[in-house]
């Protein structure tokens, strides 16, 4: 087929950038490879330049309903008392209005827009090429391997940290791994923590166990999204891991609450940063 506009990875970037030429009258098709969101949820944090584009896209209280939250601040939990490390009289003052999301969430309402064709489950392969530009992409269906051509005027990349866009078009980036990973989970919001607020324990554990501590951020619907950051080898080290672990939990009741019975690390969706990100 031939379209205006081929765009590689359904992402945020994606996603809006082909809302918006549809909009704009143009043919856009999505190409997306995995065919449904990724399991569990994970927090993330929009800012206000990030909220208005969505905002554009569709009414407000439609996004809140289920995928983003207004943030009223950050509390902090040393180890022995709560400390507010960002107030809401601070992003008040600064006139900031962060929002809270899962991201899962906030990709799926934006590819269901629908000004453009979604691809979903399927990936570019390699680089269409004629007279020295590029001219599309070839695809593969992940279920089938069926393989295809999609011809376009112009073929963007969204498609990631590795983009086989961008190496195609010979633009190198350098890469290094992320120190930590994630590990992420979806909870109920506890009582004692304020509504809309997120919360960061820390671990005194921290340096001899390799787990950070946790974070719980809000989410619309009295849910929230946590997030235990981590070093890698506490995969690889987990009865000793465990151990700290349940010291950390027993400390805090609220953490319990938040926890209940979920054992890490193998209880939780881990989120990694196995592509690196760019030095700059
Ligand atoms: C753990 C974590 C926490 C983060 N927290 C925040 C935060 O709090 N606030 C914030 O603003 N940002 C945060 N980020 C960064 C944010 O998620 C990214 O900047 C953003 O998602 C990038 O969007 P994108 O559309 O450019 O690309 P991506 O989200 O990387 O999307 C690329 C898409 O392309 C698809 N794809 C890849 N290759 C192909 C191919 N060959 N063919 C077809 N499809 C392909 C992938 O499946 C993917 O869906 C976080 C990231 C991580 C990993």
């Amino acid at each position: 087929m031939t379209t205006d506009f081929v765009v590689v990875g359904g992402g945020i970037g994606g996603a809006v950038l082909a809302e918006l030429l549809g909009r704009g009258g143009k043919q856009v098709v999505v190409l997306e490879r995995s065919s449904a969101p990724p399991p569990g949820v994970r927090p993330e944090i929009l800012w206000p330049r990030t909220m208005e584009v969505l905002f554009s896209l569709g009414p407000r209280e439609v996004w809140e309903l289920e995928a983003v939250l207004p943030l009223r601040g950050v509390e902090f939990h040393d180890g022995r008392r709560i400390v507010p490390l960002i107030t809401a009289d601070l992003l008040r003052d600064a006139g900031v209005q962060p929002f809270s999301t899962n991201p899962n969430q906030t990709r799926e309402s934006l590819l269901r827009l629908g000004s453009f064709e979604l691809r979903r489950g399927v990936e570019a392969i390699a680089i269409l090429k004629e007279k020295g530009r590029i001219a599309g992409v070839r695809i593969r269906d992940t279920a089938t391997r069926e393989e295809g051509e999609i011809e376009a005027h112009y073929t963007v990349g969204d498609d990631g940290t590795q983009s086989l866009v961008r190496k195609a078009c010979g633009i190198d980036m350098q890469t290094r791994e992320f120190p930590m990973d994630f590990v992420c989970f979806e909870c109920a919001w506890p009582a004692a923590v304020p509504a809309a607020t997120a919360r960061f324990w820390l671990n005194a554990e921290r340096r001899t166990s390799g787990i950070a501590g946790l974070a719980i951020v809000p989410l619309p619907n009295a849910r929230g999204a946590g997030l235990v950051p981590l070093l890698s080898r506490v995969f690889d080290a987990t009865p000793s891991a465990e151990a700290s672990w349940s010291r950390f939990c027993a400390a805090d009741p609220t953490v319990r609450e938040v926890i209940r019975d979920r054992r890490l690390p193998h209880d939780f969706v881990r989120v990694r940063r196995t592509e690196g990100r760019a030095h700059s």
